[in-house]
């Protein structure tokens, strides 16, 4: 089978074995998955990564031990939690300090013509929700646990820095959750997409990377710009007492000035990935066009091109597709 591998900066796409079926876990067969900034930081060296990446998936299960779950398309939570822990048993298994993350550490990631996940870890997908939709699952869940953390009321202002992939869909989130949602990037064809679904927008002026914006303005600020410098800006831009919610992975530290954050006693709020429950209902109901955001399709066995397109500046999601023959394929 076709799998895609990554070691020291480079993409090659390889013939490798099966994965194996460990207890519990289903065999899948890759439908659709997506490029995620995350995958581009590992191919930089981020975690000292070597190995498959990908976890943004569709997947169609192949083998599994529950057997209503044969043959239905998926997607996956992607911690894979050893439901021992203290974390595990408060329910709180992407926190647990044993797991393993599909594509990220450890587990064998999804841009792979097969590969495995706990059954329980998986949800099975409406038949209406179309692969190119249901990809995003996983990004719109971390987009979603930002209300998860925080309770942002309905109807406060909230501003987004950053209208990359993760700036949109928090953006687009919030809007559908009643916020007032102030959407700060660059790029006029990427803020469009957010304009659409009723965020409003606006360009940040001055000079990159830290262009103008309004001072202690916001009671609730998100950051995802996936810059160094966005924390600071973030910060800036926050109202005393109010809040920082900070999205952006970047791989190297971040320079912060506390003083700001301390004189305005503003919370700092790290966010990292969320529960597909509360991302799948959102996309059954198409309330997030996350469909927009598609910059391209390619085979699976084109994954170099893909990530070459991925990398591009300003590039939204790029799709990787397994067009599989079945009959080319022995399950044994
Ligand atoms: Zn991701
Ligand atoms: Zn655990």
């Amino acid at each position: 089978m076709l799998a895609v591998h990554l070691e020291n900066g480079a993409v090659t796409v390889r013939d490798a074995p099966m994965p194996a079926r460990p207890h519990g876990h289903a065999l899948l067969r890759l439908l659709c998955g997506g490029i995620c900034n995350t995958d581009l930081e590992l191919q930089r060296g981020y975690y000292g990564f070597a190995g498959t990446p990908g976890h943004e998936f569709v997947a169609e299960v192949a083998e599994a031990e529950d057997r209503s779950l044969a043959g239905r398309r998926v997607v996956g939570e992607i911690n894979l939690a050893c439901m021992a822990c203290e974390w595990c048993r408060q329910g709180l298994g992407r926190h647990c300090p044993n797991r393993t993350v599909l594509g990220i550490q450890g587990h064998a990631g999804a841009f792979s013509e097969f590969f495995s996940l706990p059954e329980r870890n998986l949800h099975a997908l409406d038949d209406a929700i179309p692969a190119g939709r249901a990809v995003f699952a996983e990004p719109l869940a971390a987009a979603c646990e930002i209300l998860e953390q925080v309770a942002i009321p309905p109807g406060d202002a909230v501003a987004v820095l950053g209208d990359g992939k993760l700036g949109l869909l928090a953006a687009m989130v919030l809007e559908a959750h009643g916020c007032r949602v102030r959407l700060f990037g660059h790029h006029e064809r990427k803020l469009r997409i957010a304009a659409a679904a009723g965020v409003g927008c606006e360009i940040a002026r001055g000079p990159l990377p830290t262009p103008v914006l309004p001072t202690a303005a916001y009671q609730w600020v998100v950051e995802a710009t996936g810059s160094r410098d966005g924390l600071r800006a973030a910060v800036a831009l926050c109202r005393p007492r109010g809040t920082v919610i900070l999205k952006s992975t970047v791989h190297g530290e971040v320079p912060v000035d506390a003083a700001p954050i301390v004189v305005n006693e503003i919370t700092l709020v790290g966010s990292r990935c969320g529960r597909l429950e509360t991302a799948l209902p959102l996309l059954a109901h198409n309330r997030i066009p996350v469909e927009e955001m598609i910059a391209a399709r390619y085979p699976l066995r084109e994954a170099v091109r893909a990530f070459e397109h991925a990398a591009r500046p300003g590039t939204l999601k790029v799709l990787l597709e397994a067009g599989y023959a079945p009959s080319s394929v022995c399950l044994t």
